[in-house]
């Protein structure tokens, strides 16, 4: 069996977002008395976590940033923007969600484990260098890209976006650089307004921002078909040294936010699809860090599932995710992200 760590702690729900807010406590809740399942328990080890320093979070953000976090710290209740709200905790939240992503790298890069899921909260992908933005505090998959890149000399990290929303702030931060490969399949268009096509990357950065902009209804076939036709190409003539991977599960089917129709099973075969990735050239090296979802019953299911493929339990049948047709607008977009990365990469 594959070493899971996993990351959970009450400091990521004491992370409180109003009533009615989509990015709830309860999204974790859900998620940690799955973990206690019978069955589930057995299939992954649970890592301490730690927070990240602020010449850590500084890779990415401006220190104004930091400091306008860290003034909501025992507040009841502060708007960092229209739609992202903090509470006493969410500060030391968003330090250890960051942490824990640092510290699974760390783990990941000296062996100790093979894959990561941080199981955290608030999320991160849509925060930039000077500002919060749609639920996100600090941007923790792009400081644990820049971590990895300055703590450990890695040259080739592979950041893979399957949230519902494309990760502006991820993008932006490597936009002009060829050391973070990102590539990003989410709804579009849509919030945040970013993701096209033509948006693959600036300077010595171009041909390293990968963009798949999807119309509502892509199901599992659609996903895995862009994942297979598209991201593993590219990343087997990338070679990245290690694999993140920003798993939001707002794609899925029940999801309030979202309008595709992704289930637990697709959710596996694109975990496994990327788990190869890392086998074939990260020496396994794969950490996966929680970005949205909102169907409490979906978020739950989903990660189960891709726990289980993690862990080497879940089998997806082969083929099962390929076989049956996805949809043909699914081909002319796979067509016009080919033409958009043609000069990059041999492979179109
Ligand atoms: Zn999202």
């Amino acid at each position: 069996m594959e070493r899971l760590g996993v990351y959970r702690d009450p400091i990521y729900i004491a992370h409180e977002t109003g009533s009615f807010h989509p990015e709830s406590p309860q999204r974790l809740e859900v998620i940690y008395s799955m973990l206690e399942d019978n069955g589930v328990r057995r299939l992954y080890e649970q890592c301490s976590m730690r927070k990240a320093e602020l010449h850590e979070i500084t890779l990415i953000h401006s220190a104004s940033h930091f400091e306008r976090v860290a003034a909501t710290a025992g507040v009841p209740q502060s708007y960092l923007d229209a739609d992202t709200q903090t509470s006493e905790d969410s500060f030391d939240a968003a330090l250890y969600a960051a942490g824990a992503v640092l510290d699974g790298i760390d783990l990941v890069i000296s062996g100790k484990m093979r894959n990561i899921f941080a199981l955290v909260r608030p999320p991160g992908h849509h925060a930039e260098r000077d500002r919060a933005m749609g639920f996100c505090l600090f941007n923790s998959i792009a400081i644990g890209a820049q971590y990895a890149i300055k703590k450990h000399a890695l040259e080739r990290v592979l950041i893979v976006d399957w949230d519902l929303h494309h990760g502006n702030g991820t993008q932006h931060s490597f936009y002009d650089d060829q050391r973070v490969l990102y590539f990003s399949t989410h709804q579009y268009p849509f919030y945040p307004g970013s993701g096209d096509f033509q948006e693959t990357g600036t300077g010595i950065g171009r041909g390293f921002s990968v963009n798949v902009p999807l119309g509502m209804g892509c199901g599992d076939n659609d996903f895995y078909t862009i994942f297979k036709e598209v991201l593993e190409p590219i990343a087997d003539l990338y070679r990245p040294q290690l694999v993140l991977v920003s798993a939001g599960f707002d794609t899925h089917f029940d999801d309030p936010l979202g309008g595709m129709k992704m289930t637990p099973d697709g959710y596996a075969a694109l975990a496994g699809l990327v788990q190869q990735i890392a086998n074939r050239h990260a020496e396994g090296r794969l950490l996966l860090t929680l970005e949205g979802g909102y169907s409490l019953s979906g978020l739950r299911d989903s990660v189960r599932a891709v726990i289980e493929q993690l862990a080497g339990k879940h089998q997806v049948e082969e083929g099962a995710a390929e076989g049956t047709g996805h949809d043909r607008s699914t081909d002319r977009i796979i067509e016009t992200v080919a033409q958009m990365q043609r000069e990059f990469w041999s492979c179109f």
